[in-house]
């Protein structure tokens, strides 16, 4: 079975590793260079992205993970793990730095304060409806041509999840549900990769 990292420099690294192993993967944190090395495909856990850029800056794994995912290292990226994965963001700190990988445009705490954290049933690719929980969470505000649109939240048809080639990104927390399905789907491509 395929060994997934899980970046663990901050979030929710030990609901993300059951969610790998509940979709027939093995699941191991990831701190450092030579763990990074190691593995066949990462899942950037949700958290703070501002946190998360500081974070990887100072374990000196910010250059090493932009290389990696360039050179095509399967990657999954949850709420800050889908900042993360941006090309470019809207709303960041002063000089907050992406890894980058997905042609698009993410708006960080896009929904607004009102609804800080909600839930919602959603489609989700080919796997059905997923519940989808979101905390502070950002959405898609713009793809390029060759980013697939996966899942929609309702109201107002926000993109909240998408694939790029070996890259897949969601807005919401799936590791929360107990439901292994989009952790499935992602086990799939590292597979197909
Ligand atoms: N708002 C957070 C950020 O900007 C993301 C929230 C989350 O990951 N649940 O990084």
């Amino acid at each position: 079975a395929p060994l997934i990292g899980v970046l663990a420099l901050q979030g929710d690294v030990r609901e993300h590793a059951r969610a790998i192993e509940a979709a027939g993967a093995r699941a191991m944190a990831v701190r450092r260079r030579s763990e990074l090395d190691a593995v066949d495909a990462l899942v950037l856990p949700g958290g703070e992205s501002t946190t998360m850029w500081k974070l990887a800056t100072a374990f000196d794994l910010l250059e090493p993970l932009r290389l990696r995912i360039k050179d095509g290292l399967p990657t999954y990226g949850s709420c800050a793990g889908m900042i993360m994965l941006a090309d470019r963001i809207e709303g960041g700190v002063d000089g907050q730095e992406t890894l980058g990988g997905i042609d698009m445009v993410v708006r960080r705490n896009a929904f607004g304060r009102q609804v800080d954290s909600f839930e919602a049933d959603l489609d989700f690719a080919a796997k059905g409806r997923v519940r989808a929980v979101f905390i502070r969470a950002p959405w898609v505000e713009s793809i390029g041509p060759d980013v697939e649109v996966l899942g929609r939240a309702e109201p107002g048809g926000r993109i909240v999840a998408v694939r790029q080639g070996p890259l897949l990104a969601t807005s919401f927390h799936p590791e929360l549900t107990g439901d292994a399905r989009v952790h499935s789907y992602f086990v799939e491509m590292v597979r197909e990769f």
